[in-house]
């Protein structure tokens, strides 16, 4: 594999000669520099090169396929009716729905002075619903898997005139779960194609199976292997399974989060700790594989636009989710994969801003912890659980207290009293809740 040295990387987004509607789409946008994925990836997809991108998560990676291939589709735009006119010419395959969808809406976003179509199909909605839209005509065709083969299969979509294909969080998809899925996909594209894999992580297995649908990739790597991004602090803290409820609590209100991902690994314990917190008095919402499609989306929608303050969630929010500065990722179980750590806590620390990941970790996930800091090669030392102000002085006279109370004091009353008020039992009280 050939390494991306032998093209220059821009420094601009002048410098990499976008289409002026594509620019403006960006100055709507308020990007003014491209990131370091966008610097290296766009030439070298302008150029028609087979790639093999591995970024870190949060840094641009969308733009960074989505600018150029829309530049690249810009003499097919065209306002006719005609199906035949729109037929399908890039396929971007992510592996979860909610990505699929932030993709897709990434692309409209890049690509809205532009009169090229785009949609997005994925499970767990009906069938029916979305064949309009594939009927009519589609540039662009954002998908999950499974979906993208059932329209296919009801000969509802042709994907002969593919000419570019995209895998994000391309590692996931040559995994084993989603391989024959994928397999069966590449047998309904032309052979004749460009191809761009686009991952936070690439293990050596997956590339030498990526290697046997691409064309002379180039290796485009902007981050060290295996990492996060910088910007994210990682805390780790020990917690016994049964003090991790108010250790998290702990963690949020002494350390003023306004907004976090929490992250379980199984769907039972995200129902269950979801309803522990509620009962404690936050605004949670739960998302995982096992609800409908239509309370993901709501509960995506309402964490983004802050009506929650905590996400519950599996590591069905791990890859791709784009929150826009999202402060903090909490792992209330490690996972047992490392690479989905690196997932999870890259939903942090976003586009160059400041996250903080923090790991609860019982005795039985210290080989997980282990496991984590060798893949990613640094050491992640305990620290004790941070502590909490204590309750303000008795109020003996109103104006005083208000005054003695002070302006942090008094901010950081307004912004998370109900949290603050039900969290004083100390981690370790016996009187602390039980988990169910
Ligand atoms: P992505 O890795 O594609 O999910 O992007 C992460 C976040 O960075 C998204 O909120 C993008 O809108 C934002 N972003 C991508 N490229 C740029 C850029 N060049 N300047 C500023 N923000 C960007």
């Amino acid at each position: 594999m050939s390494e991306s040295s032998a093209l220059e990387a821009a420094s601009s987004f002048a410098e990499l000669n976008l289409s002026p509607e594509i620019q403006r789409a960006l100055d709507d946008m308020g990007y003014q520099t491209p990131t370091p994925i966008q610097k290296q990836a766009v030439p070298l997809v302008l150029a028609g090169r087979d790639l093999m991108a591995q970024a870190q998560t949060g840094t641009g990676k969308t733009a960074a396929f989505a600018l150029p291939l829309l530049q690249k589709m810009l003499p097919f735009a065209n306002t006719s009716t005609s199906p035949a006119r729109h037929p399908v010419r890039a396929l971007v395959l992510a592996p979860t729905r909610e990505l699929a969808i932030q993709v897709h809406e990434s692309i409209v976003a890049y690509g809205k002075h532009i009169p090229l179509r785009s949609t997005v199909v994925y499970g767990g909605v009906a069938l029916g619903a979305q064949t309009p839209q594939l009927r009519a005509g589609v540039e662009v065709l954002v998908a999950t898997p499974g979906r993208l083969l059932d329209h296919a299969g009801s000969r509802m979509l042709s994907l002969s005139q593919v000419e570019y294909l995209v895998l994000d969080e391309a590692d996931r998809m040559l995994d084993m779960g989603f391989l024959p899925d994928l397999k069966r996909i590449l047998d309904l594209l032309p052979k004749n194609r460009q191809t761009l894999l686009f991952s936070a992580t690439f293990d050596d297995n997956i590339t030498r199976l990526a290697q046997s649908f691409l064309r002379d990739p180039l290796k485009v790597e902007v981050a060290r292997r295996n990492t996060a991004a910088e910007t994210v602090e990682q805390l780790v803290h020990k917690a016994r399974e049964e003090d991790k409820v108010d250790a998290l609590i702990r963690v949020v209100t002494a350390r003023e989060i306004s907004q976090a991902i929490v992250f379980t690994r199984t769907k039972l314990t995200a129902d269950r700790l979801g309803r522990q917190l509620q009962r404690r008095g936050l605004e949670v919402a739960i998302i995982h594989g096992d609800k409908a499609q239509s309370e993901r989306l709501l509960a995506l929608e309402g964490f983004k636009q802050g009506k929650t303050r905590l996400l519950v969630a599996t590591d069905i929010a791990a890859r791709g989710i784009d929150i826009v500065e999202l402060p903090c990722v909490v792992n209330y179980e490690l996972p047992y994969s490392p690479e989905d750590y690196v997932h999870r806590i890259g939903r942090t620390g976003r586009a160059g801003a400041e996250g903080m990941a923090v790991s609860l970790v019982a005795p039985d996930e210290e080989r997980l912890l282990a496991a984590i800091e060798k893949f990613i090669n640094r050491p992640l030392v305990p620290t004790p659980l941070p502590e909490v102000a204590p309750p303000a002085a008795p109020v003996w006279t109103a104006p005083v207290a208000v005054q003695a109370a002070g302006p942090a004091a008094s901010q950081r009353g307004r912004r998370h009293e109900p949290v603050c008020a039900l969290l004083m039992p100390p981690v370790q009280s016996q009187e602390a809740p039980r988990p169910e």
